[in-house]
């Protein structure tokens, strides 16, 4: 059944012959310019090329910009591409991050939750300047925006101009230190929660995703998220030790989510130079049969 439904979905949208047993090649937690990933939507492109995945989506923070606006870079490679997004949200103290897969970009009920985040970001990053003064540390938004760019504006802009004027030594330090949760500089990126994001991914056509979920033990949460529409869990990442996977997948199996894989690649990086990560074809089929069937995909 499940190798059935692979080859449905792999061979038909690749036409390359496939086995059982094979390992794809996917990445579906790609960051551009227009979030917080130091590759323009265009050199993203060329890397996914370069890598040759198999399939992947672009999942910027809270914003679907790179399809309204950037489609032509993707276009030699549409058949493999499906459509992204990362939500952020917070639940009490805790920040989990879910992601939406084959969800048309002018979706109503994403543009609800999205529409208002480039003006509710800006905030968060001026209260976090203040905090940063307030705390000692020479810091403007002027500073900020020269690394945003034109982007959605998150932490790690704001950690890259710390390393800048050498409040911090790297950018994890610059977590560590001021940003992070807990920190004297730590404002929560959203108002929405994880229930709300589930719901208006999936009131879009979309399959929704718990993202890196060995972070802020966002797993502990999987019942709840499940019970408010959850769909699948970013089971496959090269952050993750072959335990985690393996903890994931039997969970996985358990509360009967499908598997997604993705690398959050922000930029290449030694330990991660390209996009990409290596999984079972079988592991990948439940998946690939929701995002094929989502309305983006639809052909
Ligand atoms: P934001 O969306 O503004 O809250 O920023 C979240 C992003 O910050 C994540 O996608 C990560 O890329 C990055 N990030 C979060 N925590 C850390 C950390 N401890 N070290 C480095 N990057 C981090
Ligand atoms: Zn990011
Ligand atoms: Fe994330
Ligand atoms: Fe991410």
């Amino acid at each position: 059944m499940a190798g059935q439904s692979l080859k449905t979905a792999l061979e038909g949208s690749l036409a390359i012959p496939l086995d059982d047993t094979a390992l794809v090649n996917v990445d579906f937690h790609l960051h551009t310019t227009e979030s917080d990933g130091k590759l323009s939507p265009a050199e993203l492109a060329r890397a996914v090329a370069a890598a040759g995945l198999d399939r992947f989506a672009v999942a910027d923070h809270d914003t679907l910009a790179v399809y309204e606006r950037h489609t032509a870079a993707f276009a030699s490679m549409r058949a493999r591409m499906v459509t992204g997004v990362e939500v952020s949200t917070n639940t009490g103290e805790r920040e989990v991050h879910i992601l939406g897969y084959g969800v048309p970009p002018d979706a109503p009920s994403l543009h609800e939750i999205l529409c208002d985040r480039t003006a509710v970001r800006r905030g968060r990053a001026e209260r976090i300047v203040e905090l940063l003064r307030k705390a000692g540390v020479p810091i403007t938004m002027d500073d900020v925006g020269r690394q945003a760019g034109n982007g959605m504006i998150g932490r790690p802009h704001i950690a890259r101009a710390l390393v800048d004027v050498k409040a911090a030594r790297d950018i994890s330090d610059a977590f560590d230190r001021y940003l992070g949760s807990g920190c004297a500089a730590y404002v929560p990126s959203s108002a929405t929660t994880p229930a709300q994001a589930i719901r208006a991914i999936n009131d879009s056509g979309g399959v929704s995703v718990l993202a890196h979920p060995t972070r802020n033990n966002a797993e502990e949460l999987l019942d709840d998220l499940v019970r408010a529409g959850l769909m699948g869990i970013e089971a496959y990442s090269p952050s993750h030790t072959e335990h985690d996977t393996e903890r994931l997948r039997i969970l996985a199996r358990k509360v009967g989510l499908v598997m997604s894989a993705g690398t959050d690649f922000h930029a290449p990086t030694e330990a991660n130079p390209r996009p990409g990560v290596d999984v079972p074809a079988e592991d990948l089929a439940g998946f690939l049969k929701l995002i094929d069937a989502a309305p983006s995909r639809q052909r």
